[in-house]
């Protein structure tokens, strides 16, 4: 849509009350479509995620976990076990934080995605 030059408006020269074009005709049936569409976040792959979150957040040269930003190498750890883009679901640590969150998470159950099993 939209006017091109010289063009003129459909309800050019008219005054007073006007019958809108559309009047009377049906609005297009929006039911069905919207919200059904949204699929919701898709998760990622867990052999890409990290390097999806790396493209996202970039690669901060600090750790989240204790603050240290001395250590040789920094990695994207997920803290949920959602493998989504959002932001909240990783965290920036060091490597010997990532050691040892990720020792702890061991002991919850991963599925073959790498996901936790609630
Ligand atoms: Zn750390």
């Amino acid at each position: 849509m939209g006017f091109k030059k010289g063009n003129i408006p459909w309800n050019a020269g008219k005054k007073g009350l006007q019958i809108a074009w559309n009047k009377g005709k049906k609005l297009p049936n929006n039911e069905g479509s919207g919200n059904s569409n949204y699929k919701g976040e898709q998760e990622l792959e867990y052999k890409h995620a990290h390097a999806v979150v790396a493209k996202l957040y970039g690669k901060p040269q600090k750790c989240e976990l204790c603050g240290r930003t001395d250590a040789i190498r920094y990695e994207w750890a997920n803290v949920t076990g959602y493998m989504g883009r959002a932001r909240e679901n990783w965290m920036r640590m060091d490597k010997a934080c990532h050691y040892k969150f990720d020792k702890v998470l061991e002991r919850k159950m991963r599925n073959e995605k790498g996901q936790f099993i609630k």
